[in-house]
């Protein structure tokens, strides 16, 4: 039987051609699977693993060795401190993805009703975030896949959030005629041909590809989106990072107004916004 700390350094070697965080990877896979802390780890070494771990322990290893992200060996990731629940059916949530959620609350003043959609909720993050800073909001989350919206609808039922209803759908066509004070989309955003898809891969294609372009998403919800705003509702998009130019011109020209482009967390431009009046 080896120990935590031998298991640990031998999974860190065997993980370092395919992570820069090969060592934290594999103190978090260990955790999940004897169940504890990363800090018992830590704080306890010399203990010996039993067989029937350390074996889980090598099958989730050779699985993140062929590049699946860690928190679908886990099932979980962590989302605006909100712990979600995930599947190989989802996106896993990006930390640039809560620019798009503060830019959204900063649109949403705290304690009046509002009808919010978020369109692509995938794993239900933008949704579920919102909801919880924003317990007055009447939330709508869809999705075209029915297995992502599972997946969404299951979250908001532990985390206990009962102002959002999920529907299923393509784009707007999922809401029919109704209209929205916000509307929130992370859709995909990927050119079929980026190589940077390739390490992708393990993530569903309508997550990440919408066509040849990338921009195809946009191209879609932008136009659709007046009939489906209040006056003066927003619409904050997350896209590429060499997208702001095309998403800000394509917003401008279906005359949206006020519309301005934020960076993420890294300096890259990260969500365009912009409202729509009837009356301009
Ligand atoms: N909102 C989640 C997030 O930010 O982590 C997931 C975003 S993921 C980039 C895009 C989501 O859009 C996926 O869940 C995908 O299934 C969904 N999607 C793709 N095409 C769609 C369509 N035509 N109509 C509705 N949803 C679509
Ligand atoms: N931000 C993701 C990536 O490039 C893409 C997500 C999307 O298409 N919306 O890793």
């Amino acid at each position: 039987m080896s120990s935590r700390g031998e298991l640990l350094a031998r999974a860190a070697a065997q993980l370092a051609a395919v992570s820069a965080s090969a060592r934290l990877d594999a103190e978090v896979l260990l955790a999940h699977v004897l169940d504890c802390e990363r800090s018992a780890l830590i704080a306890h070494p010399a203990q010996a693993v039993a067989d029937a771990p350390a074996t889980a322990f090598h099958s989730l290893l050779l699985r993140r060795q062929r590049g699946e992200p860690l928190a679908y060996l886990t099932g979980r990731r962590e989302f605006w401190s909100l712990s979600l629940a995930l599947t190989p059916a989802v996106l896993v949530p990006r930390p640039e993805t809560e620019v798009l959620v503060e830019l959204a609350l900063a649109r949403l003043p705290a304690g009046e009703p509002s009808a919010v959609l978020d369109l692509g909720t995938g794993s239900g993050a933008i949704a579920l975030a919102l909801a919880t800073e924003r317990p007055t909001a009447h939330i709508t989350a869809t999705d075209v896949s029915s297995a992502a919206l599972a997946v969404a609808r299951a979250n908001a039922q532990r985390l206990g959030l009962a102002q959002l209803r999920f529907r299923q759908g393509d784009w707007f066509k999922a809401v029919s005629s109704e209209r929205f004070d916000l509307v929130v989309c992370n859709p995909p955003y990927v050119a079929a041909t980026d190589p940077h898809l390739a390490t992708l891969h393990a993530e569903p294609a309508t997550a990440l590809v919408a066509g040849a372009t990338g921009l195809e998403a946009f191209e879609r919800v932008v136009p659709a989106a007046r009939e489906h705003l209040r006056e003066d509702g927003w619409l904050l998009l997350e896209h590429g990072a060499d997208q702001a130019a095309a998403v800000k011109n394509l917003l401008e020209r279906h005359g949206f107004h006020d519309v301005t482009s934020h960076p993420d967390y890294s300096g890259t431009p990260r969500v365009t916004l912009g409202s729509h009046s009837s009356n301009r």
